[in-house]
This record gives structure tokens, C-alpha cells and sequence, in this order.
């Protein structure tokens, strides 16, 4: 199958409210315009260093979606570009997004990282942390991000109802807060959560943002470049 099957097949099987990111991380830029030229516009990347050439290279309608564990001394590439930044995991974080967004004029839509996955490796809030921090002086004063809704990684399992679980309790999370912090944003509404694998559970648990890579381009190859 090619990129452009993939894409169609992927697409005719989610419902029209759901957005696909197509995760493009290791991948040329031919294959991505060949996602660009079955009409596809939204694409994700995980690292700085490989986004910013491709954003420079690649044409400039393209939605770009940052999903990887980002560093502070990364966000001034990306910040005059980026759509949206799924993967704010700190205060630290969201403050130093917020500088250079308020550096480049720019308000900067991003989601908040919860850990959900049974998983040391992952990153994210939990429900207290992310309590603690929307009382925080600091967090008030952000007023060049745009906090769009939640993000969450599944474990990596064969086990369905735990990824269900999973998923369901980042839903209800983001329930619990529409209805309370965010009850006057109009911009809190997403929900980041599915990859190639667990999508369908994802979407029948609330999902609004699916972020598909390897049922889109093929198996990645690192090759030498794995590092995380
Ligand atoms: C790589 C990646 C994906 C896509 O993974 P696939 O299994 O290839 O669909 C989704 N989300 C994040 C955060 C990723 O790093």
C-alpha cells in the first residue's frame, strides 16, 4: 500500500471531528509530500532539530504538530511556526513557550501531557500536579498560550482494556476540567490521545486528535539516529 492509500483508508474510518495528525518523524520529505499531494496538510514531528529543516524546506500550509518531550532551549525554533505543542509537561515548560511566544508576538496553542501509561519512561502531569499548577501565580500570567486540552500516552500492551482504561481516564480528567478551570475557555477541546495502534480504542474513548505515524509512512528506520 502506498502513503496516499494508507492516508485515504485511515481517514474514511474516523469520524469527520477527529483530526489525524500524520506523524512524519524519520521520514523524507518526499514521503511527505506525497501525504501533501494526496491533500493531507497536518503532520507531526517529535524532535527540533528535524522539524525546523523540514518546516523551512516543505511548503508553508502544512500544520505543524510538535509531539515529542521538548526542551526549553529548543522552543525559540519552533515558536514562530508551530500549530500546536502537545507535549507540555512542566510549568517550566509552559513559562519558558509562553516568553517566547510573547517574544515573537505569537500566542502559542498548546495541550497539557498527563501520564496515564503504567510506563517510568513517559512523561506528563498527574491530576494533583496539574491542579496544583493552574493556582499558580505563574501559570496565570501565561498569557501567550493557549491551552487547547489534554495529551496522553497509552501503555505499550497487547492488553485492550488497559489502554481503554487508560484513554477513558484522560477523558474523564479532561471532563472534570471543562466543567471546572477551562468552563469559560473555548479553546479547551482537545483531546491528543491514539497512535497506529490503538486509534480505534481511542477515538471510541473521546479522542479529538489521533497522531498516526507508522500505519501511515511504513515502520520507521532509526538507524543510527535512535537516541530516545
Ligand atoms: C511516534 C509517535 C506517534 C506515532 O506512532 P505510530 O505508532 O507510528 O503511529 C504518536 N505519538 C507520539 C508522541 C509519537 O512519538
Amino acid at each position: 500500500m502506498d502513503i496516499a492509500s494508507n492516508l485515504q483508508e485511515i481517514l474514511s474510518g474516523i469520524p469527520r471531528h477527529v483530526t489525524l495528525v500524520a506523524v512524519s518523524k524519520t521520514h523524507s520529505k518526499e514521503q511527505i509530500m506525497s501525504a501533501y499531494k494526496a491533500g493531507h496538510r497536518v503532520f507531526g514531528e517529535n524532535k527540533v532539530q528535524e522539524l525546523v529543516p523540514k518546516y523551512e524546506q516543505l511548503p508553508k500550509d502544512i500544520k505543524w504538530h510538535f509531539i515529542g518531550h521538548l526542551q526549553s532551549n529548543k522552543i525559540k525554533y519552533i515558536t514562530s511556526f508551530i500549530h500546536m505543542i502537545h507535549s507540555v509537561d512542566s510549568l517550566g515548560l509552559l513559562k519558558e513557550i509562553d516568553k517566547y511566544g510573547r517574544k515573537y508576538n505569537q500566542v502559542v496553542n498548546v495541550l497539557l501531557q498527563v501520564y496515564i501509561a503504567k510506563e517510568e519512561t513517559k512523561f506528563g502531569f498527574d491530576e494533583q500536579e496539574l491542579m496544583a499548577m493552574f493556582q499558580s501565580p505563574n501559570y496565570l500570567a501565561c498569557y501567550n498560550v493557549r491551552v487547547c486540552g489534554l495529551m496522553g500516552m497509552a501503555t505499550n500492551t497487547d492488553n485492550e482494556l488497559t489502554i481503554r482504561n487508560e484513554f477513558r481516564f484522560l477523558t474523564d480528567l479532561f471532563k472534570k476540567l471543562k466543567g471546572s478551570v477551562f468552563s469559560d475557555s473555548d479553546y479547551f477541546k482537545e483531546i491528543s490521545m491514539g497512535m497506529s495502534s490503538d486509534y480505534a480504542i481511542a477515538i471510541e474513548e473521546g479522542s479529538t486528535i489521533v497522531r498516526v505515524g507508522s500505519k501511515i509512512f511504513g515502520e520507521r528506520d532509526y538507524g543510527e539516529k535512535e537516541i530516545e
